[in-house]
């Protein structure tokens, strides 16, 4: 998508700080972190927000889990635990319309959420 931010990462028009890419998603670490890991995990293709999956899309959901899984262990959080944050529209806090989780991790997590 053409004025999309992440897409314009993924392809390389805009830098992005990435930590992982393979074929299907990038993962880089948040622009303004709000804990000491900061992760979002991102499909390549764009898709807009979790109400986008459908039977054709949806193994993109447990590969970014695997993903997202993977960096705590390499950033060491995944003993004291994380958290992994998906926003859906507006009232749901989604800032950026395509499709990503953050993995949250490094200090303890407070609940509920803001
Ligand atoms: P959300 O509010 O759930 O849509 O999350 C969007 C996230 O993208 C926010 O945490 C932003 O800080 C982050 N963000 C926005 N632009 C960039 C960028 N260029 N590189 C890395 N993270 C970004
Ligand atoms: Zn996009």
């Amino acid at each position: 998508m053409t004025d999309c931010i992440f897409c314009k990462i993924v392809n390389g028009e805009i830098p992005g700080d990435r930590v992982y890419e393979d074929d299907r998603v990038i993962a880089i670490n948040d622009i303004n972190p709000q804990a000491p890991v900061h992760i979002l995990i991102l499909p390549k293709s764009h898709i807009k927000s979790v109400m986008e999956i459908d039977s054709d899309n949806e193994d993109i959901l447990s590969h970014i889990f695997k993903v997202a899984c993977r960096l705590a262990a390499e950033k060491g959080i995944d003993r004291k635990g994380f958290r992994i944050v998906n926003n859906c529209g507006e009232e749901g806090g989604q800032t950026v319309d395509h499709l990503h989780f953050h993995l949250l991790g490094g200090r303890f997590m407070e609940w509920p959420p803001g």
